[in-house]
């Protein structure tokens, strides 16, 4: 059976399937006014009475368990004001009750969240729709899910596995995970990351013909499941997981070891961050510090934009989380696919093409000026640079700049304190700034190459357009020609010069990059260490040589094969 990978390792254990109780609507209206507020309270007592059962089961885990971030998550979603207030309402005016009312605001929630074209955020709908759960199993203790008694090397199977449902088990017993739906982002997906759990999500109906004490193998790698294997396969993945456990093992003792080619060159492994949080797991991957935070999702799931403490708190908490190591905070990157539904920004013909990122941010200098001073106030904590996204030309970045002028101006108005000297990069992802990267050199301290729009604007492939995905491909010559360019007209400026899309995670492109003169890779922090691999067992010479033929080739698929080849040596 296929599905989508989201937890490398081979896992060879017994199913247990999780069944969910399906919650119906009760169809129950309410009579007098006193129904109505015993059923508000009733649902404010199921609130509390949920939160306090998540808040017990985080008591129960050590606090750098990767799993609490999402249960601390599950109590915020409890506790949100809007779908508290929205609740209410239907009980108050529309005198449904309380179980039906919850089902209601969950389905309508999770709808609008599913609509999203921003994948993290559609697999968020997973959260709201198990805090509705949650409140809901207080309404009605039958929908509790029934012990799962597991035993030792349990692989679960779920239409989706929640955290809870994860947490309600003897945890150290499970091997691996198996749901029908989700992506790579997902709960299960998550979690089984942080514990090392192999894990396969996004199976499909097949799953369902799976039963309890089922024989699998779970390859999180290849995002296969066997079900019932025969003995020549068992003994197949026996190998494979043995190869892959001495693998990892020797990839995680490099945690502490710097990147360094074999002809001593020094090469710098960042990881990509959305909050203070994700630094502590990086660190653990050997990063050396965060080469892009990305900013939406503090904008992201509210009401309103947040204030200028509330920024100010979240970037100086990246500045202390990292130690002295360098944040590179980039600048709202908001609109079009990412819309911010409180902005009340116009729909667009071409979303991508049209009001996103630095061009809000010069329109709404309120916006702007607010992020700036939030993030200047923070850079006295710690090493923050600035990062413009989406720029198109030198205007952008000169508006940019006389901004954040005026804001440090205010500033030391004020005597608060800020890094003066604090570095101003931009993403390079729009093809003119590609081909122009001399030109903006001179403008800033720093270029990060975004290869997932870059490569989208150059091949003009929308990309999340499934019928053009295929086109989607980072290794078009045509691409990597305006790679090549940016790197080394950076290198020319002596910047120190990064990449930050999916393509510097990628292995393929490792020895390609490094050829190319590109010395800051930052990624997905799992993804550092197979990126350290094939930096330590390479010379720069021999990177080069790889580059050179690589770009002499027609195709994609031409240079990816060969890349894959030379990268497997
Ligand atoms: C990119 O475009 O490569 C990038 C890193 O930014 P995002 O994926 O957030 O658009
Ligand atoms: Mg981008």
């Amino acid at each position: 059976m296929k599905g989508i990978g989201a937890s490398p390792g081979i896992a060879i254990g017994k199913a247990v399937v999780v069944e969910k109780k399906q919650p119906r609507l009760t169809g129950v209206i309410l009579q007098g006014e006193s129904d109505v507020q015993q059923e508000v309270q009733r649902f404010e007592q199921a609130v509390t009475s949920a939160v306090a059962e998540v808040k017990a089961v985080i008591d129960t885990l050590p606090a750098d368990d990767g799993s609490t971030e999402v249960l601390e998550i599950q109590i915020e979603l409890l506790q949100d004001e809007q779908i508290i207030s929205d609740v209410v309402e239907k009980i108050t005016s529309e005198h449904r009750n309380a179980n039906d009312a919850v089902m209601e605001v969950i389905a309508a929630a999770v709808t609008t969240l599913h609509n999203l074209d921003d994948a993290y955020l559609r697999e968020r709908a997973m959260d709201v729709e198990e805090a509705g759960n949650r409140i809901l199993m207080e309404l009605d203790p039958t929908l509790k899910p029934s012990d799962l008694i597991v035993a030792e090397n349990t692989v679960l199977v779920g239409e989706d596995i929640t955290p809870m449902d994860i947490l309600s088990v003897d945890i150290t017993k499970v091997i691996g995970l198996v749901t029908r739906t989700g992506g790579k982002t997902s709960h299960a997906a998550i979690v089984a990351k942080a514990r090392g759990i192999p894990a396969v999500v996004g199976c499909g109906d097949a799953l369902a013909s799976v039963k309890n004490n089922d024989i699998l193998i779970v390859d999180g790698g290849e995002g296969a499941l066997v079900v019932n294997p025969t003995p020549e396969m068992l003994h197949e993945y026996t190998a494979k997981k043995k190869e892959f456990t001495s693998q990892a093992n020797a990839l995680g003792a490099l945690k502490d070891t710097v990147a360094v080619t074999t002809d001593g060159v020094r090469v710098k492994l960042m990881a990509n961050i959305s909050n203070a949080a994700d630094l502590e797991a990086s660190f653990a991957f050997g990063a050396e510090g965060s080469g892009l935070l990305r900013t939406e999702l503090l904008f992201m799931g509210r009401t309103t934009l947040p204030s200028e403490e509330e920024q100010f708190e979240f970037y100086k908490n990246a500045a202390l989380q990292a130690k002295q190591k360098p944040v590179i905070v980039r600048t709202l990157d908001i609109g079009g696919d990412k819309p911010l539904p409180y902005l009340h920004l116009p729909a667009e013909q071409n979303p991508f093409l049209g009001y996103r990122a630095i061009r809000i941010c010069l329109d709404r200098q309120d916006i702007f000026v607010t992020q700036l001073r939030a993030i200047l106030r923070a850079s006295a904590f710690g090493d923050l640079k600035i990062m413009f996204p989406m720029i198109s030309n030198v205007s952008e970045i000169e508006q940019a700049k006389a901004i954040l002028e005026n804001v440090k101006a205010a500033l030391r108005s004020t005597a608060t304190p800020f890094n003066a000297a604090i570095e101003v990069g931009i993403m390079i992802e729009i093809p003119s700034a590609a081909v122009m990267a001399d030109l903006l050199a001179r403008e800033v301290d720093f270029f990060s190459i975004g290869t997932n729009d870059l490569c989208q604007y150059t091949l003009a492939v929308d990309r999340m357009n499934e019928q053009v995905k295929h086109l989607y491909d980072p290794f078009n010559p045509g691409v990597l020609r305006l790679i090549q360019n940016v790197i080394e007209q950076g290198n020319k400026h002596h910047h120190h010069m990064g990449m930050c899309g999916e393509m510097a995670g990628d292995v393929t492109a490792t020895l390609l990059l490094l050829g190319m003169g590109l010395r800051e890779f930052s990624m997905s922090a799992a993804s550092i260490p197979y990126v350290k691999n094939l930096i330590l067992n390479t010379s720069i010479t021999a990177a080069q040589e790889i580059c050179r033929k690589a770009m002499s080739m027609r195709s994609a698929s031409e240079i990816t094969q060969y890349l894959q080849a030379v990268t497997k040596q």
